[in-house]
């Protein structure tokens, strides 16, 4: 099918303007890594294919500043493991890593120590993988343990919701046990980051995706999908004008915050749309603090700090990018105390991490304030095109993914990380294998009914 592109008066148009209505073969809505992704594959495999992005830029979660000369993340940062669809890509686009490695320290009753117990939380939650019974939550769990010690218990739940940007009280036992399992296969105890920045990944997808001929509206805000069976009629808001899109398929990859929140209206409502409902979209708060220099490494004993776990403070987690040798602190609450942090902007942010840090390495905060240089962050609660971080499963919710990711007569197909079947919700590279699968389930379907 050609595409067709053309304003009212019906004239070609290029890219940057805004037409009445286009008409192509698939359309994707969200470039984030799972649309680039199927857009990639599908326009690689010689489907026309159009992605509507919201946003004035591609890349969704995966979100890179650049601050005096520091990379800085205000997305996702590590790759976990060695997923090996998302290293291909890593190794395609030529971009250099570094693992990450160091010390670790908690600060507990006003003392900053070595920690080598980082892997308490991991032992115990592998308990999770040979769970048989009907699932429970977290919480739940954690009480059929009366042995565990208070500390260990705190350090449970900490770890729980700091990872998952989850609820203990919500995230399910039987989908834990599923990513400890999922992650035994990629080395997931393993984390890396890309050094000259994150955000290079999507673009090299991106601009693959257009090499193979995709298109991408940016600043295209899809409020509704009307669909039968290999029709779709997308409407959308462009710079407050409403403009149309005709397609034979629709893959939403979206994050789940948004199809949770209603914002795209369905008509009529598919299945996966009941599904999402098995599970829950995380929070978390993330700031990057830019300092002059690395000023607690000039104590030798820190000069290979990594993490550095503060339970009791807020935010609980800090971490610095060792072994790179930049002057960042990022700090890092998830779950349901990053409510704590909710609406704060840089410069609270900025006051209150000086504050803590000052406590922390015993300074003046005086000093601390006059080292810094930047204070960095995005709300992705309060940003309506993510409305959260990323998804975990509710209890009960194990199949959810899987349900949500079985396309709807052939036309509708849903991608995004929390679509992801491998069990690596919450992820990049659950993103982009979704985005692979919400592909290949569209060339099949093109094959048997086209
Ligand atoms: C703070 C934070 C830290 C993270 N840390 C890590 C990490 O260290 N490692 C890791 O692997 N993962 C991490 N993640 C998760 C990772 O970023 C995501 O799992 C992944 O990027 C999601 O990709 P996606 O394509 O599914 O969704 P997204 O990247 O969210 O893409 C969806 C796209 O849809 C667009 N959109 C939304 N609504 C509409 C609409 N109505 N019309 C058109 N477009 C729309 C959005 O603008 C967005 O571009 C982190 C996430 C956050 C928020």
């Amino acid at each position: 099918m050609e595409a067709k592109a053309s304003d009212a008066a019906g004239k070609p148009l290029g890219e940057t303007q805004h037409p009445a209505s286009v008409e192509t073969d698939v359309l994707i809505i969200g470039a984030g890594m799972a649309g680039l992704t199927a857009a990639r594959t599908l326009a690689e495999a010689g489907v026309q294919v159009m992605l509507l992005e919201a946003a004035s830029r591609a890349g969704g979660r995966i979100l890179t500043v650049r601050e005096s000369d520091e990379v800085v993340e205000l997305g996702a940062e590590f790759i976990h493991g060695k997923a090996p669809e998302l290293w291909r890509l890593i190794e395609e686009a030529g971009l250099e890593t570094y693992e990450i490695d160091g010390d670790n320290y908690s600060f507990e009753d006003n003392h900053l120590r070595k920690n080598d117990e980082v892997g308490e939380g991991f032992t115990f939650l592998e308990k999770c993988e040979d769970w048989q019974q009907p699932d429970l939550s977290f919480a739940a769990f954690l009480e059929q343990h009366p042995q565990l010690d208070e500390g260990t218990r705190r350090h449970l739940i900490n770890f729980v919701e700091g990872f998952n940007a989850a609820d203990h009280h919500k995230i399910s036992v039987v989908s834990l046990g599923i990513q400890q399992k999922a992650e035994g296969q990629i080395e997931g105890e393993r984390a890396f980051r890309v050094r000259a920045g994150y955000d290079l990944l999507p673009q090299h997808q991106l601009d693959r995706a257009r090499a193979a001929g995709a298109k991408l509206s940016l600043n295209t805000k899809v409020e509704s999908v009307g669909w039968n069976y290999h029709r779709v009629r997308v409407q959308a808001l462009q710079d407050g004008r409403s403009v149309h899109f005709l397609a034979r398929r629709v893959i939403v990859a979206v994050p789940l915050g948004v199809l949770q929140a209603g914002r795209i209206a369905f008509s009529p409502s598919p299945p996966a749309l009941r599904h999402a409902h098995g599970l829950c979209m995380g929070q978390a708060r993330r700031f990057t603090l830019v300092f002059r220099d690395r000023f607690w490494a000039t104590d030798t004993e820190l000069e290979k700090l990594s993490f550095l776990f503060a339970f009791d403070g807020m935010p609980p987690v800090w971490w610095t990018p060792h072994p790179a040798s930049s002057c960042t602190l990022t700090g890092w609450v998830g779950g349901p105390r990053s409510q704590q942090m909710a609406g704060l902007t840089e410069a609270k942010l900025a006051e209150l991490a000086c504050v803590q840090l000052a406590t922390i390495f015993s300074r003046p905060v005086e000093q601390i304030r006059s080292q810094l240089l930047q204070c960095r962050t995005h709300d992705w609660h309060d940003d309506p095109l993510a409305a959260g971080a990323y998804s975990y499963v509710a209890v009960g919710g194990a199949e959810s993914s899987r349900l949500m990711s079985e396309p709807a007569e052939g036309t509708l197909f849903f991608a995004g990380e929390h679509t992801d079947t491998t069990g690596h919700w919450g992820t990049v590279h659950a993103a982009m294998r979704s985005g692979l699968r919400a592909a290949q389930q569209v060339l099949e379907d093109r094959q048997s009914a086209d």
